[in-house]
């Protein structure tokens, strides 16, 4: 059973198309980029999750065929707008011999999803299937729930995707995969004690304004105490909308003061914002260290790949 994290940056990547901040500059010196979140399960199926602009190049890159089945978390274009390139796999098989693939998504999702790409549907291409949080359903060898999650106002359609399967040596495993969310109002008993939770960064620090509610890695350590994950916990959706101080791109829209920025026990001085992934892997591990956190925490990066 394997994790590959096809993309693992927020909804335009990063670096930014025209940014020029430290973390943007920093991130292209090294020739690192984060493409758009999605995740691919791979065992005896392909199960993947989100498909947003870069899917064509995030699949292609890894010369991955048709998917079994795509969960889809929410109405927003970094996590959907690649489904047109899905009708590549009807293209390349004989006329009248490929089947739909079934694309799982809420009903608040499909009624927007669906305005744009209802076509897809008509042309045999994808079947949408609604999901209902907490009704469990299975896709061959993976027993799939969604769950609710609470994603600001233009994200009504949100949910995460716990999965249960079998490892590579048979033994059953739970993964949650949370999105794009700032809270999970109630969160179902299947939730707690995952083997492995996947929980987006999009900042470091909690910014003093969560709009649109997204989850910053400082907020991110409640989620883990409050889930314990057993095993491993991966960060995606990572953006670049934290201050780097002295930074003069500090101005730019995006960029969010911090509410109360993380700092070590007994310090006025916050940790520094991580850059790049290798600050970014630094900067958790003496977080966890410092707080006494017994959890591994592995900030995810575009073509990581893990067998479990
Ligand atoms: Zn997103
Ligand atoms: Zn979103």
């Amino acid at each position: 059973m394997i994790l590959l994290f096809l993309g693992t940056g927020g909804a335009w990547g990063v670096p930014e198309l025209g940014c020029d901040c430290r973390i943007c500059q920093e991130m292209r010196l090294r020739e690192e980029r984060r493409g758009r979140t999605a995740l691919l399960l791979q065992s005896g199926s392909t199960l993947l999750i989100d498909c947003g602009p870069d899917i064509s190049v995030q699949l292609s890159r890894h010369n991955i065929g048709r998917p079994d089945a795509v969960l889809v978390t929410h109405e927003h274009g970094d996590h959907y707008i690649g489904m047109d390139e899905f009708l590549a796999f009807q293209r390349i098989r004989p006329r009248g011999e490929f089947s739909a693939i079934p694309f799982f998504m809420t009903g608040p999702a499909w009624e927007l999803i669906g305005r744009q790409f209802g076509y897809l549907e008509k042309l045999g291409v994808i079947r949408a299937q609604p999901v209902v949080p907490e009704e469990k359903f299975r896709v061959n060898e993976f027993e799939i729930m969604a769950f609710k999650t609470a994603h600001g106002s233009f994200g009504q359609g949100s949910v995460g995707y716990m999965i249960r399967t079998l490892d590579k040596d048979g033994k059953e495993v739970r993964i949650v995969y949370t999105s794009d969310f700032s809270d999970i109002p109630e969160p179902p008993p299947d939730l707690s004690s995952p083997d492995y939770l996947i929980v987006q960064s999009y900042w470091f620090n909690e910014p003093a304004q969560n709009t649109p509610g997204h989850m910053s890695f400082q907020r991110a350590l409640d989620f883990l105490q409050l889930l314990k994950p057993r095993k491993e916990t991966f960060l995606v959706h990572i953006g670049d909308c934290d201050l780097i101080p002295g930074d003069p791109a500090n101005g730019m829209a995006k960029k969010r003061d911090p509410l109360d920025p993380l700092k070590p026990p007994g310090s006025k001085v916050p940790y520094p914002v991580p850059r790049h992934q290798e600050e970014w892997q630094r900067v958790v591990n003496r977080i966890l260290e410092d707080y006494r956190l017994p959890y591994k925490c592995t900030v995810a990066y575009d073509g990581l790949s893990v067998e479990i």
